[in-house]
């Protein structure tokens, strides 16, 4: 029996995690949860799964929270809090799920009690990838990526050795705005912009492949999940989302992993590792899919992710505040406040304006010294695209 603390349990893979759990009913148990805003659905998991420690977004979320469920659980709050369910000694394994760089001190806290962490939350090693990778080694914590494509790298790379890696390649489905015509972006809706093409996801993330800064922070991650430069980590768009990503070897063969697009094949893999268990979930019908395609990434369309290849090669403080940036611009964009194409123009600035202040980050500290400055930089950024 693996026993499990999710952090943002009522988002989009802390629901995917929850079902899971219920499809392993046997070998997975929530003794934690985390969550942000969504109380109603908080208090429905906590009286389904009966974890023994909640974590709420704020102290004024507790009141609001005990009075659905009584006194049968512990209620946290919080940063501390959230750090205190990715801690706690009866959990071995941590779904991270928090969106954005408030998922930096819990995954920290996980990694230091030498916890598994299953992260779906990319910003963390984004922002803090050194920091992160180097607590897990000297406190036997365990990082295993629920990013579909990192997950799929995890389980091709068991095929032969890091010496024996010429590449990584991560798929892309392109979003959707990879055939829109380019002198319109200007126009492009947040209803537009949230359709994502093949994937159900939040928000952010959605926006994030819109642009496809998703896919560049996806290949600073795989840099520090699989320990290799950014020029060995390519990027295919493969619009299906049926590929999830591939390694090539030196000898010219390509491991892919395929399945279908649904979060609970990185989850149940993720948690289970290195075990592989009979599951229920819908399987892949390659015969009915028939056709799988695959191009280039024009950089035109997609300016984000030559920034992020920029971030990764420079290194320090450069990806913490890409990171930073993007999600105040993605912020103003849901907000109302600007363009779409200006999302990538402010972070291109921000980006700028950081070039002669790189610093190293050593800590959870450095990292969200600069977290604060990109995103106070952005805040106070307009560009001519602006509405
Ligand atoms: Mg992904």
């Amino acid at each position: 029996m693996r026993t499990v603390s999710i952090l943002g349990s009522t988002g989009s893979v802390g629901r995917s995690t929850l079902a899971v759990v219920d499809a392993f009913p046997d070998d997975l148990r929530v003794v934690g949860l985390a969550a942000g805003a969504n109380i109603e659905l908080l208090a429905a998991q906590v009286k389904k799964y009966r974890p023994e420690l909640v974590s709420v977004r704020t102290d004024s979320d507790v009141p609001k929270l005990r009075a659905v469920i009584g006194d049968a659980v512990a209620i946290v709050s919080g940063s501390k809090g959230a750090s205190d369910v990715a801690s706690m000694p009866s959990a071995n394994a941590v779904i991270a799920a928090i969106v954005g760089a408030a998922g930096i001190p819990p995954v920290y806290a996980a990694l230091r009690a030498g916890k598994r962490v299953g992260i779906a939350n990319k910003e963390v090693l984004v922002a803090a990838g050194d920091v992160m990778t180097s607590t897990a080694r000297e406190h036997g914590g365990e990082i295993l990526p629920v990013d579909s494509e990192h997950n799929a790298v995890h389980q091709a790379i068991r095929c032969g050795t890091h010496q024996e890696i010429q590449r990584i390649i991560l798929t892309a489905s392109g979003g959707p705005f990879l055939r829109r015509e380019l002198d319109t972006f200007d126009e492009i809706s947040i209803e537009a912009a949230l359709a994502h093409p093949t994937w159900k996801m939040g928000s952010k993330i959605s926006i994030d492949s819109a642009t496809m800064m998703n896919k560049g922070l996806e290949v600073i991650e795989a840099h520090h999940l699989f320990s290799l430069p950014a020029d060995r980590i390519d990027i295919l768009i493969h619009p299906q989302s049926i590929v999830h990503s591939m390694v090539e070897y030196i000898d010219g063969s390509i491991i892919a992993q395929l399945s279908t697009t649904d979060m609970k094949f990185p989850i149940q893999y993720a948690l289970l590792y290195p075990e592989r268990v009979q599951a229920p979930f819908a399987r892949l019908d390659l015969a009915k899919i028939r056709t799988l395609d695959f191009l280039p990434v024009d950089p035109r369309r997609f300016p984000a992710v030559e920034l992020a290849y920029e971030a990764c090669r420079t290194g320090g403080s450069m990806p913490a505040v890409l990171n930073a940036a993007n999600e105040i611009a993605v912020e103003r964009f849901l907000a109302g406040e600007l363009s779409f194409p200006a999302i990538v123009e402010i972070v291109s600035r921000v980006l700028e304006r950081h070039a002669g202040k790189v610093a190293p980050i050593a800590s959870v500290e450095d990292a969200l010294e600069w977290d604060r400055w990109a995103r106070n930089e952005a805040r106070g950024t307009d560009v001519a695209v602006s509405r």
